[in-house]
């Protein structure tokens, strides 16, 4: 692939725009350097400071006019840290000190330095000159583009080169899509065979998805396939501090690519630009973001009459947002869903990515598949990559199976971290909360198997964790399952009720999750006896027609809504008695097992299966 260089620009432009970005770059130092340099390490508030200080933590001070730095005494040999804080008025402040055997200076004055000078003396009139030169050159007729290239788009320019051509091949586990866009790369290569007939050539084709699924990816070889040259954008990047440039820089994209065409344009990120209108009265409207949108709009209704064939690929992954002007016939009327891969599409997706890496001959991507539901693309391409990095590690020569094994947990649940400690009673907690997960996970149907408990923390949110595997994949869960799913992610929480009388702040997510889950039964899947099958959650295809709003809840009336909130809260009380009950049934085993957890940090495999398969289901 090769870049295209934009085109040149004459000298007076280059030196106005020289003497922007240099009182631009002075302006940024000004603000920047006080924050990073005088006070580089965090601010708190002069109450905790003092508290500090009479609780005897800190260590030494520096007195300032404007600020006080203050360094912690040292823990276990490491220095303290230091911390400043906003003085005020305080004559007790140095008896205090003094009183608690702490050290204390106070600091002379900032003295004046060449480099204050020049950010006081020499730059205020630089930006001055900048700006009234940019609204010279606005005012001047020529646009925003007159004399700054700040309108000029941004666009990437790719040209299909040989070496490094996306294609198709390139994409797994998006079958449908593929084949909806295959369509978009014959209009691009024989765009006349269309034409000839009278059809119409569509415009804009918008692919939906999570991130991570490959609509970027399929963008590019869509271009590839057609080999035509392909603009890339992102919508954050048309939204400007200032009015006018957004709309231009569309305007200027759209130029750009006609002269190219057949092409395509490729916008990443469009909700960025084509929030609805009516949805951003929180931010009391956006002007500039409205320009550009109403620019873009035009630019699509434009350019058909030319006869130029320039297709706008668009990716989002929140198409609610989308303004319904953006979604009407003739611009981006094609909606291609980019989902997360199924089970033989992760193997293929696998099965693409591992091309790069030294395979082991006891790898089995399928095996990898099962074991990896949810994950989208780029979490199997990371996985490969985490897979490759770990045997690296382990010197061996190939990848191995086991590789993998440690890959997906990782992946799964953050990088392993054995530094950050627990104390005592916060291990105990985590352990009966993961075993609680564990045990009625272990009873409740299609939730699959209990594979592991652990309670090293991984990353910065889990403490410890569960991990159940799914022995297949799952499309269509019952509501038993359901209502079992809710249950085990209660499990956590009853076990710490039972075992500590109170619970903690662990189970936020564990109850947010439980929470949605049992909403959607009732609200999506007609699962509740009392509201009947009714959807009461609007249909994405309701949303991209338009006619829908933002709101992800139909219209009902309040006796409705106060309906499906007592039914959520029903279901999950109900599931709640049902976790504590199982766990009070089997409380000797559950601190049986809680007590080795603790001893060795983690069950797993056949050990874990034996435990857990003592529990003595509920008598009916
Ligand atoms: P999105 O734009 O949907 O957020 P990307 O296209 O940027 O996702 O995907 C990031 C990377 O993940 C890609 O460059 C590719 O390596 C990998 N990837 C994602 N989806 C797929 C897929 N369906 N097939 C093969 N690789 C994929
Ligand atoms: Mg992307
Ligand atoms: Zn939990």
């Amino acid at each position: 692939m090769s870049i295209k260089q934009q085109p040149k620009q004459p000298r007076g432009r280059i030196i106005a725009n020289i003497l922007l970005v240099v009182s631009g770059l002075f302006l940024l130092l000004n603000l920047i350097l006080p924050s990073i340099f005088p006070s580089g390490p965090a601010g708190v508030p002069y109450s905790l400071f003092i508290h500090q200080v009479q609780e005897g933590e800190v260590d030494r001070v520096s007195v300032g006019q404007n600020q006080i730095r203050y360094q912690l005494k040292s823990e276990n040999g490491e220095a303290g840290s230091v911390f400043v804080t906003t003085p005020i008025f305080d004559l007790e402040l140095p008896k205090l000190l003094e009183s608690k055997g702490v050290e204390f200076a106070a600091t002379p004055p900032p003295k004046n330095t060449w480099f204050s000078t020049v950010i006081n003396w020499v730059v205020p009139p630089l930006i001055f000159v900048g700006i009234w030169q940019f609204f010279m050159s606005r005012g001047g007729g020529g646009g925003p583009q007159g004399m700054l290239s700040i309108g000029k788009s941004k666009a990437k320019v790719y040209v299909e080169g040989e070496s490094a051509k996306i294609t198709f091949a390139d994409v797994a586990g998006v079958e449908e899509a593929k084949t909806e866009l295959v369509e978009v790369v014959d209009f691009l290569k024989s765009p006349a065979r269309f034409t000839e007939i009278g059809a119409r050539i569509p415009k804009g084709v918008l692919l939906v998805g999570p991130p991570g699924t490959g609509k970027t990816l399929l963008a590019k070889a869509v271009a590839g396939e057609a080999g035509v040259p392909f603009f890339s954008i992102s919508g954050s990047e048309f939204v400007e501090l200032f009015v006018g440039v957004g709309s231009s820089r569309v305007r200027d994209l759209f130029d750009q690519a006609k002269k190219q065409a057949p092409c395509i344009i490729f916008i990443d990120e469009l909700d960025a630009i084509g929030k609805s209108r009516s949805s951003n009265g929180f931010y009391g409207g956006n002007d500039e973001r409205e320009q550009t949108l109403n620019q873009l709009l035009t630019e699509m209704d434009g350019f058909a009459a030319g006869g130029a064939t320039v297709i706008v690929l668009a990716a989002t992954n929140r198409p609610e947002t989308l303004d319904p002007a953006l979604l009407r016939p003739g611009r981006f009327d094609r909606q291609v869903l980019v989902d997360r891969p199924d089970l033989s599409g992760r193997e293929a997706i696998l099965k693409i990515h591992s091309l790069k890496v030294k395979l082991g001959k006891d790898v089995n991507l399928k095996a990898i598949a099962t074991r990896t539901p949810g994950f989208a693309g780029a979490d199997l391409a990371n996985l490969v990559n985490e897979a490759a990095l770990l045997a690296a590690r382990n010197k061996r020569e190939t990848v191995a199976q086991e590789d993998f094994a440690e890959a997906i947990e990782r992946v799964v649940a953050g990088l392993e971290k054995k530094s950050r400690v627990l104390n005592e009673t916060e291990k105990k907690i985590v352990a009966y909360h993961e075993v609680g997960h564990a045990m009625v996970g272990a009873l409740m149907p299609g939730s699959g198997r209990v594979e592991k408990i652990s309670i090293i923390p991984r990353g910065m949110a889990a403490l410890g964790y569960t991990l159940q595997l799914p022995t297949e994949d799952r499309f269509l869960m019952n509501e038993e399952e359901l209502r079992g799913q809710i249950a085990t992610l209660l499990g956590g929480r009853s076990a710490e009720e039972i075992i500590f009388g109170s619970i903690t702040t662990g189970a936020a997510n564990d109850l947010q999750r439980a929470t949605d889950l049992a909403e959607r039964m009732v609200t999506t899947y007609g699962m509740s006896k009392v509201l009947g099958p009714l959807a009461y959650q609007q249909g994405q295809q309701a949303m991209f027609l338009g006619n829908g709003g933002n709101n992800p809840r139909r219209m009902v009336s309040e006796d409705t809504a106060k309906a499906i909130d007592s039914e959520v809260k029903e279901i999950v009380e109900t599931a709640h008695e049902h976790a504590l009950e199982i766990l009070k049934q089997n409380r000797d085993l559950l601190e049986e097992i809680a007590v080795q957890l603790l001893e060795t940090e983690v069950i797993e495999g056949d050990k874990l299966h034996s435990l857990l398969g003592q529990i003595q289901p509920l008598a009916k």
